[in-house]
């Protein structure tokens, strides 16, 4: 209803005659979904939620005129005794550090100067004129970050090794190819603040020795793709991208290509594939991208929030960024929180965080007070996290070692009520709709897990079928050629080895 709400606006504040001293800026994602459509009036930062059309009109008439906030769409937690306090100042937003989403829900993202004006392409001026090629290599290698996209691959010894294949074309390029269920991070920085993927993407291009990048977006993100059509031409028109830019040699352009909503095109070799127009299948590696990528050049290949990271590292320098985060895992990672949760939404936290305090403080808690039983990290390639683990400090290797992964971000929160056994199933109907059918462990071996474990929801199965379908899982672990494949048994490993009694408790109670 955004968009009705902010054309209401419009004629509201027009015919109070303010429209010379207001300003309506429509926005990305501010995280808190639960809570939309969500109005903010500055400078004080009055936070209204849930705002309807019919309640425009009161917020200008007693607000906007009369300076009289309308309490009763003020969100709850910013009324305090002690008056009206900043949304930062919540619990949903106090706990969290917004590096990759800083721009989102604060600028105007169809506007280059509210970019620039947020410091934006001022890491890009500093990368080109101040710092050698490798010197931008090693600034991104001592931030410590690593891949946001799942596997955690140190982004800048994927930098180097782009860097050290010399071709006449090279390629960089940027996966939006998200398809987890549940996940919505990367389309929050496309639609809310494009301008610093492009900038991103041109200091690594600078970095990497190449001219020309693609943007691999799902078709299914319109207002994203549109968005970043609106980023890429103003780019273009303020010299930021093209040729010469900043005065230097450097040219450097990109262009969008969508995906058809596969989830296999995610997986890099899929996706440099699809690039190309071809049939998005995976291949084996090696060769790696960085040395035979998209059309066989050498391609260095980053997700969204990796990108979202980068200008902000060599604008405030790699300390500040290893300052946030665990020892092996720096910086921040966004999460799409969502299942059983009060604060359905984007949140964005230091490396190292709680579960306890994504879910209960950020979170706000599960909905009727129901006790916490798992969440799901990683979407179909991940696994769950048991309240037991509610204290585990999250990042890529506490998460490894406990049976889960850190995935792209997805984080979907499971309560006293759920089943486990239909979770690991739900995940599992979809990486077998999505397995591309190439290789036989993932095409073969995921439908007959899924077949053992409806067999299971049934009733239909014995105590053996149980031992199968472990054996199973590690046999298309092991085998399958694709990330897509070999991660697919995480969601039923993970539940097996927490919850195991309730696969139990299917075939004894139907016996
Ligand atoms: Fe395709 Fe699955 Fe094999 Fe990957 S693991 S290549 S998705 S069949």
């Amino acid at each position: 209803g955004s968009d009705e709400i902010s054309k209401v606006f419009e004629q509201e504040v027009a015919k109070a005659d303010l429209q010379d001293e207001v300003k309506i800026v429509r926005t990305g994602c501010f995280g808190l979904c639960a809570l939309g459509p969500i109005v903010i009036i500055y400078p004080e930062g009055s936070f209204y939620s849930r705002v309807q059309v019919s309640d425009v009109a009161e917020i200008v008439e007693e607000h906007l005129l009369k300076g009289r906030p309308v309490q009763r769409l003020l969100y709850d937690e910013t009324v305090t005794d002690t008056g009206v306090i900043s949304l930062n100042d919540t619990n949903f937003y106090k706990q969290q550090k917004r590096v990759a989403l800083r721009n989102c829900g604060v600028i105007n993202p169809e506007n280059i100067e509210e970019y620039i004006a947020m410091d934006g392409y001022q890491a890009l001026g500093k990368a080109l004129t101040e710092m050698t090629p490798e010197q931008v290599i090693e600034e991104i290698k001592r931030s410590g970050l690593r891949g946001r996209g799942g596997a955690g691959f140190p982004t800048g010894r994927k930098w180097e090794l782009a860097a050290m294949y010399h071709a006449d074309q090279k390629y960089v390029a940027c996966n939006a190819d998200e398809g987890d269920p549940g996940a919505f991070m990367d389309r929050s920085v496309l639609e809310g603040d494009p301008h610093a993927l492009l900038e991103a993407m041109a200091i690594a291009a600078y970095a990497t020795g190449a001219d020309h990048g693609f943007i691999y977006v799902r078709a299914e993100y319109p207002i994203a793709v549109k968005r970043l059509q609106i980023a890429i031409d103003q780019a273009r028109e303020y010299g930021l991208l093209g040729e010469n830019i900043f005065g230097t040699d450097f040219c450097f352009d990109l262009e969008i290509r969508l995906g058809a909503g596969a989830f296999v095109c995610g997986e890099e070799t899929a996706l440099m594939r699809s690039v190309e127009g071809k049939r998005g299948e995976p291949r084996p590696r090696p060769p790696f991208p960085a040395q035979k990528g998209i059309f066989d050049k050498p391609t260095l290949l980053n997700n969204v929030e990796t990108y979202a990271n980068v200008a902000q590292i060599i604008l405030n320098g790699a300390d500040w960024f290893a300052s946030m985060g665990t020892e092996r895992s720096k910086g921040t990672k966004v999460f799409a929180l969502g299942g059983k949760i009060n604060n359905t939404g984007l949140v964005e936290v230091p490396m190292g965080t709680t579960l306890r305090t994504i879910v209960e403080e950020i979170g706000g808690g599960i909905p009727g007070g129901k006790k916490f039983k798992a969440a799901q990290t990683g979407g179909p390639s991940g696994g769950c996290i048991p309240a037991q683990h509610f204290d585990v400090a999250i990042d890529y290797d506490n998460l490894i070692e406990i049976g889960s992964m850190m995935g792209s971000g997805g984080l979907i929160v499971m309560d006293e009520d759920t089943c486990m056994v239909d979770i690991a199933k739900f995940f599992l109907e979809f990486t077998v709709d999505e397995s591309c059918g190439k290789c036989t462990p993932c095409r073969v071996g995921t439908k007959r897990l899924l077949e053992m474990l409806t067999k299971i929801t049934k009733g239909q199965a014995t105590m053996e079928d149980l031992d199968k379908i472990e054996e199973l899982c590690y046999y298309i672990k092991d085998n399958a050629l694709c990330g897509l494949g070999q991660t697919a048994p995480n969601p039923v490993l993970s539940t097996l080895r927490y919850f195991r009694d309730e696969y139990v408790a299917h075939i004894v109670d139907k016996k």
